[in-house]
């Protein structure tokens, strides 16, 4: 498995596309291509949100992907995404605008079909099938753009997770529902991946996101950009450089156990790994650990506990929400009202999904353990 690495010090065309260029021929993507085929850029645009950020992926860089492909003479390029909310055109509209991703027509088109179509699962998967976004399905190539964060739900989001947004709109909140335990949100993750399967993933961590991500963290600058054809390897390779464990993440753990992840295989070309980089920031719903004190042997089964115990909570910055009813309307258990020009939670039903946090445009929504 060949994992490219290159450093990109900022935004700028003249850094990134150069740095493509290295890794794309690392990868031998150009015998991939050819004139009239559809290719579909997955960016991660998770909510109507500034570049300025670091929740979405950067339009530089797709900017610099898209300059590659048109080089090697294929013109139909469409940029797909299902935002957090609705999937429809007024919605849609604004995440583009206010992402940046008008720069990119007319050398690309900004999806404006907002059909879905449904795709049956294999056998041995939990999920019998998937309603999932038409251009995806449409696409001859797939190229996933991810941003590279830390995750309130998941604890990481890179590649795998980034395919969450070929779920049509508030379809997403409601496989969070049926889904509420980690372990099988994560398979469900793994289960859309393998069906959407990107030829190509590039991490856009040139200015990455630690703390509460997806969407309220703290910009991370790493000055990288990674690139690969494995992208269940690449998480686990890039959850790594974050300082993470890629074994406590569920969705990379998975990955590995069912044979779609091969660490031990990766070849890095590129540039040298950064040296000792300060781990990331953790998300609030992550950064409570008293194992740290407690024999190894007994580590795993008391952090299985404690996840109960400890279960974390959506609470409200009353003072800082503007009542927009963002959280209300991505709630899956349905258990946020506005009153009085303010979110109001319920406890009982909430199954500490955070995408309410996820989708609050004020970072209204902070973390509580239940204990
Ligand atoms: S908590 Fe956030 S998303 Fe919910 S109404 Fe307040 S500002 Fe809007
Ligand atoms: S209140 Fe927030 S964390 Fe709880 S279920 Fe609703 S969206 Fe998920």
């Amino acid at each position: 498995m060949i994992q490219t690495l290159q450093t990109v010090a900022e935004y700028r065309e003249d850094l990134i596309y150069p740095a493509l260029c290295r890794s794309f021929e690392d990868l031998n993507i150009g015998s991939d291509l050819r004139a009239g085929m559809k290719v579909v850029i997955k960016p991660n645009l998770v909510m109507a949100k500034s570049p300025v950020f670091s929740a979405t992926t950067h339009p530089a860089v797709i900017q610099s992907v898209i300059r590659w492909i048109r080089e090697r003479g294929v013109t139909d390029i469409t940029v797909a995404e299902s935002s957090g909310g609705l999937y429809t055109a007024e919605h849609m509209n604004r995440v583009y605008r206010t992402c940046g991703m008008n720069v990119l027509e007319p050398d690309a088109h900004l999806n404006r079909d907002f059909t879905s179509r449904t795709v049956s699962c294999p056998s041995g998967f939990a999920n019998r099938s998937f309603n999932l976004i038409t251009p995806v399905l449409q696409a001859d190539y797939i190229i996933n753009i991810c941003k590279l964060k830390t995750h309130a739900m998941t604890g990481y989001s890179g590649g795998i997770k980034n395919l969450f947004g070929t779920v049509p709109g508030l379809e997403k909140p409601q496989l969070h529902y049926r889904w509420p335990d980690i372990d099988d949100f994560s398979r469900m993750l793994l289960e859309i991946a393998q069906i959407v399967n990107p030829q190509l993933t590039v991490i856009d961590a040139i200015e990455a996101m630690e703390g509460n991500g997806p969407t309220g963290g703290t910009t991370r600058p790493m000055h990288l950009l990674l690139a690969a054809r494995d992208f269940y390897t690449q998480d686990y390779f890039a959850a790594k450089l974050m300082g993470l464990d890629p074994m406590e993440i569920s969705m990379i753990r998975q990955s590995v156990e069912q044979g779609l992840a091969r660490p031990g295989e990766i070849v890095l070309r590129g540039d040298p790994l950064p040296e000792n980089p300060a781990p990331f920031q953790l998300p609030d719903t992550k950064s409570l650990n008293f194992a740290d004190n407690i024999p190894p042997f007994l580590q795993r089964p008391f952090l299985f506990f404690a996840s109960k115990l400890l279960k974390s909570y959506p609470q409200l910055k009353k003072d800082v929400c503007i009542g927009c009813g963002k959280c209300a309307e991505s709630c899956p258990a349905h258990v946020i009202r506005i009153e009085k020009g303010k979110a109001k939670f319920r406890k009982k039903g909430c199954i500490s999904c955070f995408c309410c946090q996820e989708m609050c445009p004020a970072k209204a929504i902070s973390v509580r353990k239940a204990l």
